[in-house]
């Protein structure tokens, strides 16, 4: 055990690294490109076939690649969505889900196993954060999808379990490995970041120079209710929040959606809606940045361990008109999957509820 937790994780690496390695074991630098594209395209070691055996043991001797391993995969019979519970070398479980668009297909893979942050509507973080997933996981789960499917996906959201700004490092580079030309090739544009709102973290990706774009969990119109719903708000104010957004958006010129969870009367009323309006435009609209402002808003996901009952179809039409009036657009988000619950974090917690049973 001991020995394969300190071996080199060889998906996790970029070019350069992967040709550090080959140097080191003695073998030409050309390897490298060779083994990631292979890696990358989905096959095995023992699966490659332009590597010989010889090499194949000096490589095994010092590294791993494995890719997460289907455990469980739902489809759904009403629109093709799949679900997949990917298990981990370690054991641990996470979940990915592949949407089907007319622009293409879409990956919702998760950032860690759990989550920390506490969000009082969501599944993945009541028994909190188990790990952080490496960049070779992030990866992985992409490449195990395709690998599976036999078709390409196109476009990625960072929206499954956990805190991608939770797991910073890692999350940085799997988004350089994943654009490369002789990987899997996915360009900034066609990627998502969502997040609760760690607002130093806002502040380092604007730095990184990525075109990624941004989306953020607001879910509540003042401090007061976000904090009860969202206890990151009590590090980080919706003020300092939108302010990262607008200096964000400012040095990108990336536009920043927003996701506003629907909870029958918690957040929904016309007051709340009027008072989100409010905020957005004067946070976001004022000082000479006028930034396109658009709310995905989802009714909540009633999760088994939670009391949150999601609105009924009028008040969700009445909060999104009310938005629309004062200049927002938004959008009432497609439930898709809806035959095989394919929001995060539930499939993960079923199969560790009957593990305990086991
Ligand atoms: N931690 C990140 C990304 C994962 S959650 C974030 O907070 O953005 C992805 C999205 O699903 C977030 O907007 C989150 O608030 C939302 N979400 C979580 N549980 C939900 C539920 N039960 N119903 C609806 N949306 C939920």
């Amino acid at each position: 055990m001991e020995e394969s937790t300190t071996k080199i994780d060889l998906l996790s690496l970029d070019k350069d690294e992967l040709t550090e390695f080959f140097i080191q074991i003695g073998e030409p630098k050309y390897r490298a490109s060779q083994l990631f594209t292979q890696m990358h395209k989905g096959l095995l070691l023992d699966e490659i076939t332009n590597i010989s055996k010889a090499t194949k043991a000096k490589i095994s001797e010092l590294a791993s690649y494995s890719l997460p391993v289907i455990e469980q995969k739902l489809v759904s019979a009403i629109d093709g969505t799949v679900k997949y519970l990917f298990g981990l070398c370690d054991g641990n479980c996470i979940e990915s889900v592949v949407m089907r668009y007319e622009h293409g297909i879409t990956i919702c893979i998760s950032s860690q196993v759990g989550c920390r942050m506490g969000c009082r509507f969501c599944a993945s973080t009541i028994d909190g954060r188990v790990r952080d997933l490496a960049p070779s996981e992030l990866l992985g789960q992409i490449i195990a999808a395709e690998r599976d499917l036999g078709e390409r996906i196109s476009n990625i959201v960072m929206m499954g379990i956990g805190e991608p700004l939770d797991n910073y490092g890692n999350v940085i580079k799997f988004l350089h490995l994943v654009g490369d030309k002789d990987g899997l090739n996915i360009g900034y544009r066609h990627i998502s970041l969502s997040t609760c709102g760690i607002v130093p973290k806002i502040k380092e990706l604007e730095k990184e120079n990525l075109p990624i774009t941004l989306s953020i969990s607001l879910h509540a119109s003042n401090d007061e209710k976000r904090s009860e719903i969202m206890p990151i708000n009590r590090k980080y104010g919706i003020g300092e929040l939108l302010d990262a957004c607008r200096s964000y958006f400012a040095a990108t010129g990336r536009r920043i959606s927003f996701e506003y969870t629907l909870i029958s009367g918690k957040n929904d009323s016309v007051g709340d809606a009027e008072e989100l309006a409010s905020l957005l435009n004067s946070k976001l609209r004022s000082k000479n940045v006028s930034m396109p402002i658009h709310v995905n808003l989802i009714p909540v996901n009633e999760v088994d361990e939670r009391d949150f009952v999601h609105s009924d179809k009028k008040a969700i039409s009445l909060f999104a008109a009310t938005l629309e009036k004062r200049g927002i657009r938004a959008t009432v988000r497609r439930k898709l999957g809806s035959d095989i619950n394919a929001s995060c974090g539930q499939l993960r917690r079923n199969s560790m509820k009957s593990k305990d049973l086991e």
